[in-house]
């Protein structure tokens, strides 16, 4: 392969080649620093800036609020479905919990292992194709968190908007529709995102905690271990510990594309808007030959799945759009078929061009 390909992977994924570009320059001579940010103490200046920057530009690019500590992390979410409970779900209370899809699933479990958890809502019945209706989601008032996945990167269906949960904080997993379009952080207790799908490579996660939560850290946190206390870490500005400082580098070269390059979240929104118009128009234009799994009105903007008339077909197709350049195609076993990840950073070039190649494959296996 001599060219890059169009990476439809749904983690890692594709990232914005000048970001990439900029990270090659830098190598191996950081700024005039001597040496690569692979290389340098995360307590030095330079890294300093590094960090503060990424701060910064993560807090301009998604308005996030004075009273909010953003916090960069290891352990991917997986460790946050841990971390959440362990920090915000005091024993005595309990927390609600929207399932919509393998995500939730997962995060609910651990959330049961640490405490008292509730599910407020599931669509499991269906195969997770669509979003639980508002009458459908059955909050207790007294519950110390509401959690939900606001992107379900496996079945593909999104919140529109955020499910209200009255005075009880909303606790987000985002990590697969972070920083895909603009949101009111004022509407959250704690926003998790690992970095890899929109943000940034593997390695680092983001946290994004409101004061009066971290408030909530119960006293005897002080049994809890110091790299999984939201506060310890927070005190420490996120470098209680070596922090994953390469990632966290990648990720701020990131936040300035999406800043700068694209010019912001409502522009980003308005790109995935139209990326994901032109798949989803194809398969509604298909008469059939192509299915998509989620229902019209949830339909993820990040992970389109959709299926063909036999498992042998998808199979096939999966193959010849991998010879073709359209890589990373292969639908997860729970849902199966196909999942075009179509993540901030992935080219509108790239969609056309899966969608030329649908085109053709139908016409020749219809
Ligand atoms: C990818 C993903 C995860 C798992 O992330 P890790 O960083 O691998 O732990 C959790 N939730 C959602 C919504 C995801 O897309």
């Amino acid at each position: 392969m001599t060219e890059r390909v169009y990476n439809f992977s749904a983690g890692p994924a594709t990232l914005p080649v000048s970001a990439l570009e900029q990270a090659q320059s830098e190598m191996l001579n950081y700024k005039g620093a001597g040496m690569s940010v692979m290389e340098m103490s995360h307590r030095s200046k330079a890294f300093e800036a590094i960090i503060g920057a990424a701060e910064a530009d993560l807090r301009k690019l998604l308005n996030i609020p004075e009273n909010y500590k953003v916090l960069f992390l290891q352990g991917g979410a997986s460790l946050q479905f841990a971390m959440v409970p362990m920090n915000l779900l005091p024993k005595g209370k309990s927390a609600d919990y929207i399932l919509t899809g393998s995500w939730g699933q997962a995060a609910i479990k651990e959330a049961k292992k640490l405490g008292s958890a509730r599910e407020a809502a599931t669509t499991a019945d269906t195969n997770f194709n669509r979003l639980p209706k508002p009458e459908e989601i059955k909050l207790d008032s007294n519950a110390t968190y509401v959690h939900f996945t606001s992107n379900e990167t496996i079945f593909g269906v999104e919140f529109n908007e955020e499910p209200s949960a009255g005075d009880v904080p909303l606790v987000c997993d985002m990590s697969s529709d972070f920083i895909s379009r603009p949101i009111d952080v004022s509407k959250y207790g704690l926003i998790y995102a690992g970095a890899q799908k929109n943000a940034g490579p593997a390695g680092a996660t983001i946290v994004i905690i409101r004061d009066d939560l971290l408030e909530r850290v119960p006293a005897n946190a002080e049994s809890l271990p110091a790299m999984l206390n939201y506060k310890n870490l927070a005190k420490n500005g996120s470098m209680y510990n070596t922090p994953p400082c390469y990632a966290i580098y990648i990720c701020g070269l990131v936040f300035k594309w999406a800043l700068n390059d694209i010019g912001g979240l409502e522009k980003i929104h308005a790109m995935n808007k139209e990326k994901a118009k032109i798949l989803y128009d194809a398969i509604d234009s298909s008469d059939g030959y192509y299915r998509g799994h989620a229902e019209k009105d949830c339909r993820s903007l990040m992970n389109v799945t959709f299926r063909l008339p036999s498992e042998e077909l998808e199979s096939k197709l999966v193959k010849e759009a991998t010879a073709a350049g359209l890589d990373g195609l292969k639908g997860h076993r729970s849902v199966g078929g196909l999942r075009a990840s179509i993540y901030n950073a992935f080219p509108k070039a790239g969609v056309e061009k899966l969608v030329e190649f649908m085109n053709e494959f139908q016409k020749n296996n219809g």
